[in-house]
C-alpha cells in the first residue's frame, strides 16, 4: 500500500496577484529543468560502470560451457535467469532473457496475438472484430500506446492503493468476450507507487473471464526498486494463477533498465510452459538468440541475486533524497491550501500529483513557460485524455538534487496559481 497525503485546507489560496507576482519572478530565472521521464541519473548508471569492462577479453563461456559469441539459446543465459529466477519467485525453466527492452516482449507478446492469437483463442485477434483492454489509472503511457498501435481499444479502470480495483475489472470480463487482457504494474507502479496485495493478485487470476484467451501483462518493471527498508515483494503471480486453474492467464515482464543501463539491460519473459512455447515459436521466425554476451556481463556484476539488492541499495541512496525532497516540498507549499493530493511512495520512479480538478493541463503549461518540463497533462491515461484533468506524474530521478528541490519549488508555485486562476473564473 502506498501513502497518499491529502491534508484538509487550513488555509486560504494566497491573492491571485500574489500568486502571478511569485510566478513572475520563477520565469525570470529562465529556469532550463526536466522532471518528465523516468530516467536514471548518471550517477546511478556510473554505479554500472565496471560492468563495461566486463565479460572482458577471453572471458566468453559461461558457466554451461556455452561460447556466449555464437548464435542460439533462445531462452538466454542461464546464470542470470538464476539469479532473476530468485528475485521474481518464478521457476528458473519459466523465465526467459531476452534483449534490452521489456518493453519490446510486451509489445510483441500482443503483436503475436494479434497476428496468430494463442494457443486457446477462437481466431487471430487482427480478425475480431474488436479487441478490448483493461487499462488502471493512472497508468504508464507506454502501455497505453502498444494498445493503441496495436489497434486494440482501452477500457479505464481505478487504481487503488492495493492495486487496480479488482471487482471493477472483474465486473467488466465476465461477460464481454471482446476484453482480451489488462495491464498490471505490480511493484510500485507508474506512476502512483501502488503494491498489488495478495488478495487483489488471486482475485485477478482466479476471476471468470469470458475470453478463453484472456491474458493479464504484468508487469513488474520495479520489483527490485526500493526507496525505504521496507522492501516489499508482489505476490506470486504464477503460482496463485495456477491454484486458480487458470496457469495460461498470466505474463509477467522485468528488466534491468533500472538497475544497470536503461539502454542496455537485458528483459525477462515469465510465464507457463504452454505460454512459453508459443512465444518462443513465434520469436524463432525472428531471432536466433537474444544477446548472452550481455547476459553473461550481468550475471559476472551481480554475481547473486543477494548482488542485485545490495546493487539496488545504492541506486537507493541517490534516489531516495530527491523523493524525499518532492513529498517535504509539496507539504511545505501545498499543505494548507487542500488544493492537491500526492503519493509517497515506497519504491519505483514517481510520485503522481493530483492538483485541483481541471487544472492539471495549466499546471504543465505554467512549469513550461517557466521553464520546468514535465510529462504532459493526461499522459497517465488512455488516448491522453484525464477526464478530471487533474494528474500529473512527477519524475525526479534524473536530475541532480538541487535541480529537483528548485523544480519542485516552481511546480508549487504553478499548482497554487493554476488553483487560485481555476476560482476566479468560477
Ligand atoms: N514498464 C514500466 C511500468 C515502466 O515504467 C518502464 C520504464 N519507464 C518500462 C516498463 C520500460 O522497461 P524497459 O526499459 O525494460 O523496456
Amino acid at each position: 500500500m502506498t501513502t497518499t497525503t491529502s491534508s484538509p485546507a487550513t488555509a486560504t489560496l494566497p491573492p491571485l496577484a500574489e500568486l502571478q507576482q511569485a510566478y513572475a519572478e520563477l520565469k525570470a530565472r529562465g529556469l532550463a529543468l526536466d522532471l518528465t521521464r523516468g530516467k536514471p541519473s548518471a550517477e546511478q548508471l556510473d554505479l554500472a560502470e565496471p560492468m563495461l569492462a566486463l565479460p572482458g577479453v577471453g572471458q566468453h563461456t559461461d558457466d554451461t560451457g556455452t561460447d556466449t559469441r555464437n548464435y542460439g539459446g533462445l531462452d538466454g543465459g542461464l546464470a542470470i535467469r538464476r539469479i532473476f529466477a530468485e528475485l521474481l519467485d518464478v521457476p528458473v525453466e519459466q523465465l526467459l532473457a531476452g534483449g534490452n527492452a521489456s518493453l519490446t516482449l510486451m509489445h510483441d507478446v500482443v503483436a503475436y496475438a494479434e497476428l496468430f492469437g494463442f494457443p486457446e483463442s477462437p481466431t487471430p485477434w487482427a480478425r475480431e472484430e474488436t479487441v478490448r483492454w483493461i487499462c488502471p489509472v493512472p497508468g504508464y503511457d507506454r502501455h497505453f500506446t502498444i494498445c493503441e498501435a496495436l489497434g486494440i481499444e482501452m477500457i479505464p479502470v481505478p487504481m487503488t492503493a492495493d492495486g487496480p480495483d479488482a471487482e471493477a475489472v472483474a465486473a467488466l470480463v465476465a461477460d464481454d468476450p471482446t476484453i482480451k487482457g489488462m495491464w498490471v504494474v505490480p511493484t510500485y507502479s507508474n506512476p502512483d507507487g501502488a503494491v498489488v496485495t495478495e488478495d487483489v493478485a488471486r482475485a485477478l487470476v482466479s476471476m471468470p473471464a469470458a475470453a478463453p484467451d484472456f491474458r493479464i501483462l504484468w508487469d513488474n518493471a520495479y520489483a527490485v526498486h526500493h526507496l525505504t527498508d521496507d522492501e516489499v515483494t508482489s505476490p506470486n503471480v504464477l503460482a496463485l494463477a495456477e491454484r486458480a486453474g487458470n496457469p495460461d492467464r498470466v505474463l509477467l515482464f522485468a528488466s534491468t533498465s533500472k538497475i544497470t543501463f536503461a539502454g542496455a539491460g537485458v528483459s525477462f519473459l515469465a510465464s507457463s510452459p504452454a505460454n512459453l512455447a508459443w512465444y518462443k515459436k513465434h520469436l524463432s521466425a525472428a531471432s536466433i538468440g537474444p544477446d548472452k554476451i550481455n547476459h553473461l556481463r550481468h550475471a559476472l556484476f551481480f554475481g547473486s541475486a543477494e548482488g542485485v539488492r545490495e546493487h539496488m541499495r545504492r541506486h537507493r541512496e541517490i534516489l531516495a533524497p530527491k523523493f524525499e525532497a518532492v513529498v517535504q516540498i509539496l507539504a511545505e507549499r501545498l499543505g494548507a491550501y487542500g488544493v492537491a493530493s500526492w503519493t509517497e511512495p515506497k519504491g519505483g520512479y514517481f510520485v503522481s500529483l493530483d492538483v485541483a480538478p481541471g487544472t492539471a493541463s495549466r499546471v504543465v503549461e505554467l512549469a513550461k513557460e517557466a521553464g520546468i518540463a514535465l510529462t504532459p497533462a493526461g499522459a497517465t491515461h488512455p488516448y491522453g485524455k484525464d477526464p478530471e484533468n487533474r494528474n500529473v506524474r512527477l519524475a525526479p530521478s534524473m536530475p541532480p538534487l538541487e535541480e529537483v528541490r528548485t523544480a519542485m519549488d516552481g511546480v508549487a508555485t504553478c499548482v497554487l496559481l493554476a488553483a487560485a486562476e481555476a476560482g476566479s473564473a468560477r
